[in-house]
């Protein structure tokens, strides 16, 4: 039986925190259990699932459909595009079978990369490095989430770039249902022995093909949204708060002083495997809590404010009545004045 591997690459970094991973997740699940019920797709499809933030790893290994187990997405700091290509391309080495004078080894596989960001990891020589080996061996789609995408990217890798313009449960729905679609069509191809190479129709309502011209700021950081990492005091467990960007004035098109800052977009509980799956290199940048706009409680111990720091630069909560705590960072007693301007702080990568 000549298999279709298709492989999923999927951005866990951090600005996908809340919504955006909860659909991506969704959508996931949407697309197996549409898979499942399909004879043609149960009988040949493979799915590997890799995720990638400020490290790669694999989540799942190519499984038959009916065997695959429940699995959850991790979320990290760092968008490693480049270190994701390579991952994939040793993935397909090592479990792809290849066709040789004797057998015929496995369809070309199917790969559907996901970002929202933009990568922060020298991603340029893993693109050409994934060109020349590996381009003409697997059919790629990059799939681009959200408004902060750089797409003069993903174009370098792949002409089938799709952008979905929101990352809702509607839309990646609408997505995932196309991808279902997708590959219960090569299935099929595959079953006559004509395998495909071009894309089914997109629903429009939910993506587009990407355009060059659509493409964001240089910067390493995603200017799109800011993310802390805090913990919580009582309790040492950490949370990540994100902030989007958000026009807080808009000028006539004449003048061009739009006014932006930060809104509170969520507050979430994280596990230590954040912390894994973080790029612990990757320079910082700092942010004035000027330009933030809500400040969320614990989410822990619904303290008061998630957002005190220690002179160790990190945040943590504080519920407002004790003089002096201990910081769950640096382990040093503080003790917090009240009020205090606004500050500079570090923020995540993205
Ligand atoms: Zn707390
Ligand atoms: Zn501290």
């Amino acid at each position: 039986m000549r298999r279709l591997p298709v492989f999923f690459v999927l951005d866990c970094s951090e600005s996908m925190v809340g919504e955006p991973i909860d659909s991506v997740q969704e959508g996931v699940e949407l697309i197996l259990s549409g898979l499942r019920k399909d004879p043609y797709a149960l009988e040949t499809v493979y799915i590997s699932i890799i995720a990638y933030a400020g490290i790669v790893r694999t989540l799942v290994p190519l499984t038959e459909l009916f065997a695959f187990n429940h699995f959850s997405f991790p979320l990290g700091g760092g968008t490693h595009l480049g270190k994701a290509l390579d991952h994939l391309g040793q993935e397909i080495d090592r479990y792809v079978l290849k066709t040789t004078t004797e057998v015929k080894g496995d369809w070309k596989p199917m790969v559907y990369i996901f970002t929202d960001g933009r990568p922060t990891d020298e991603y340029e020589q893993a693109i050409q490095r994934w060109n020349m080996q590996y381009a003409n061996k697997a059919t790629v789609v990059a799939i681009g989430l959200g408004a902060d995408v750089d797409f003069s990217i993903l174009k370098k890798i792949t002409e089938n770039t799709i952008s979905i313009d929101q990352i809702t449960p509607e839309y990646v729905k609408g997505l995932c249902k196309w991808i279902t679609a997708s590959v219960v069509s090569q299935s099929i191809s595959v079953g006559s022995n004509q395998q495909k190479n071009d894309l089914l129709p997109l629903d429009e309502r939910y993506m587009r093909l990407a355009k060059d011209a659509l493409s964001i700021s240089k910067n390493k950081v995603d200017e799109n949204c800011a993310t802390f990492v805090g913990r919580c005091q009582k309790m040492g467990k950490p949370y990540i708060i994100k902030y989007t960007k958000n026009l807080q004035y808009k000028s006539p098109a004449d003048l061009n002083i739009n006014i932006y800052n930060f809104k509170l977009n969520t507050c979430s509980v994280i596990s230590e495997e954040y912390f894994t799956w973080s790029d612990h290199q990757a320079p910082n940048k700092q942010i004035n809590t000027a330009e933030l706009d809500g400040f969320p409680e614990c989410p822990h111990c619904f303290a008061e404010t998630a957002f005190a720091v220690c002179g160790c630069g990190n945040l943590m909560c504080y519920d407002g009545y004790r003089e002096s705590v201990v910081c769950p960072w640096c382990r040093r007693q503080i003790s917090f004045s009240s009020g205090g301007g606004d500050f500079d702080l570090t923020r995540g990568q993205g």
